[in-house]
């Protein structure tokens, strides 16, 4: 029979990469903590209409990479495409802004788009996703984008490039959509098909074609920063003196539309020179108006989305610390030996240490080096006389150094071994003593 293998663009996370993973979810959860952030889970399937009305119905998104199915009971569902629009349903159907002024909300999971699959660019991807709900102070602006540059450069990204714009407000878009449209009309021959047709309804989604004779025709294209109505300029003018007080180093990028329509005012990306073509890990912006579009009352807001598999390829080798290595390898001699330490792995297991043990029945030799293959820090080796004397030797497989211990009690051996490997152990990241916050 065939083998059967993954759908195109979906990819396993395999157990060598998860560690990788959770050292991320971990500081993320650690960081956003000290920043007020709260975690919220929200379903992966919701009703197509929320992402149409949510994300708008003329971006690539919606337009082409939803994955989106009748159910067995006629309803049209989705998998979410971004967390956003659920994060936000949620919120407002809790009615969250009801107990708390400012809501910081954060989640993280899965994400489906039909989109061409390459490097750095699946079908189903990852996101740490992060919301501001209930002020547009730009203070809070400022806030999240120092978090977020923080987060990465405390992972050690390197090349990272925060590039921000402001993209108006219901005041003063519309004016420079008109201007847009009037730049591109004449040459609207030459756009791209989804451009032409977008352009009636939604030519800031030019900006954001990635087709390069799109690119070259949007070039000379009116600025949006030099048709902002007073109120969105003082907010930008704010937001980059906040970042200049918190040291928050940006530059203005009055190009950048970003993919979703529900943008307002402050966009902004996270891109690095060292991922190639598909350079960019983490994007968002403010979305004042979303909430109404969504049926609740005008509450408004700012987020941003990272993408987990850009980030991770990013992370410096040096700065994957964690070692999940079995402390202790217990390396047997004959079948009732083996018995005897299979109960003794598990009673130490009890006590919280990381124990391995082979039932393959394999020599000594071939135990030592899988013990070693497996990068655990002690072997011990029972046979006969160790079950007979309940004492058995204690082999540090670093420092290549022996010790005879009691297997008398294993709560007493537990903390033995604790002891040892904290006391011989100045290097960081060694086997699960390490707590990694
Ligand atoms: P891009 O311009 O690369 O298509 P985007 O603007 O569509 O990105 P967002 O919707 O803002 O991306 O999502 C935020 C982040 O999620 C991106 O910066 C990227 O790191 C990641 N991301 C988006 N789409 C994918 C994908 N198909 N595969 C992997 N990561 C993705
Ligand atoms: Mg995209």
């Amino acid at each position: 029979m065939t083998l059967i293998t993954s759908l195109r663009g979906f990819k396993d996370i395999l157990p060598d990469e998860t560690v990788a993973w959770r050292q991320v979810e971990t500081r993320a959860r650690l960081i956003f903590a000290r920043f007020g952030l709260r975690e919220i889970r929200v379903p992966i399937l919701e009703k197509t209409e929320l992402f149409s009305r949510g994300i708008g119905d003329a971006t690539d998104i919606v337009e082409k990479e939803m994955y989106t199915f009748t159910d067995r009971g006629g309803d049209s569902l989705t998998m979410r495409p971004e967390a956003t629009a659920s994060v936000i349903r949620s919120y407002l159907e809790h009615g969250m802004y009801q107990s708390e002024s400012v809501s910081k909300l954060y989640t993280m999971g899965p994400m489906f788009r039909r989109e061409r699959p390459q490097k750095g660019r699946y079908r189903q991807f990852h996101q740490i996703n992060v919301e501001f709900l209930g002020s547009e102070d730009p203070r809070l602006d400022g806030e999240l984008l120092f978090m977020l540059v923080f987060f990465l450069e405390d992972l050690g990204l390197p090349d990272l490039r925060l590039e921000i714009n402001s993209l108006g407000c219901p005041a003063c878009r519309p004016a420079f959509k008109e201007r847009v449209r009037e730049f591109l009309d004449s040459s609207k021959g030459r756009l791209c098909e989804d451009c032409r047709r977008r352009l009636d309804n939604n030519p800031l989604r030019v900006f954001d074609c990635k087709n390069e004779g799109c690119r070259i025709l949007i070039d000379g294209a009116p600025a949006i920063l030099d048709s902002l109505c007073g109120e969105c300029e003082d907010h930008f003018t704010r937001l980059r003196g906040y970042l200049k007080a918190l040291g928050v180093d940006y530059v203005i990028n009055g190009m950048m539309v970003r993919g979703l329509d529900y943008y307002r005012r402050t966009a902004f990306e996270v891109t690095t020179t060292s991922l190639g073509s598909q350079n960019a890990v983490a994007g968002g912006g403010r979305y004042d108006g979303l909430t109404e579009q969504l049926g609740g009352p005008d509450i408004p807001g700012i987020g941003f989305a990272i993408g987990m598999e850009r980030l991770i390829s990013l992370i410096p080798d040096s700065n994957l610390g964690l070692n999940e290595s079995p402390l202790l390898y217990i390396a047997t001699l004959g079948e009732d030996a083996l018995d005897f330490s299979y109960l003794l792995s598990i009673s130490l297991k009890k006590e919280g240490i990381t124990t391995e043990i082979d039932f393959s029945d394999r020599g000594l030799k071939s135990q030592m080096k899988r013990s070693n293959r497996l990068g655990c820090r002690f072997t011990l080796i029972i046979g006969e006389n160790e079950m007979t004397l309940k004492k058995a030797e204690l082999r540090d497989m670093k420092e290549g150094t022996q010790r005879s211990l009691s297997l008398e009690n294993p709560a007493e051996l537990a903390l033995e071994l604790s002891r040892l490997a904290a006391t011989a152990d100045n290097d960081p990241g060694n086997n699960n003593i390490r707590n990694n916050n």
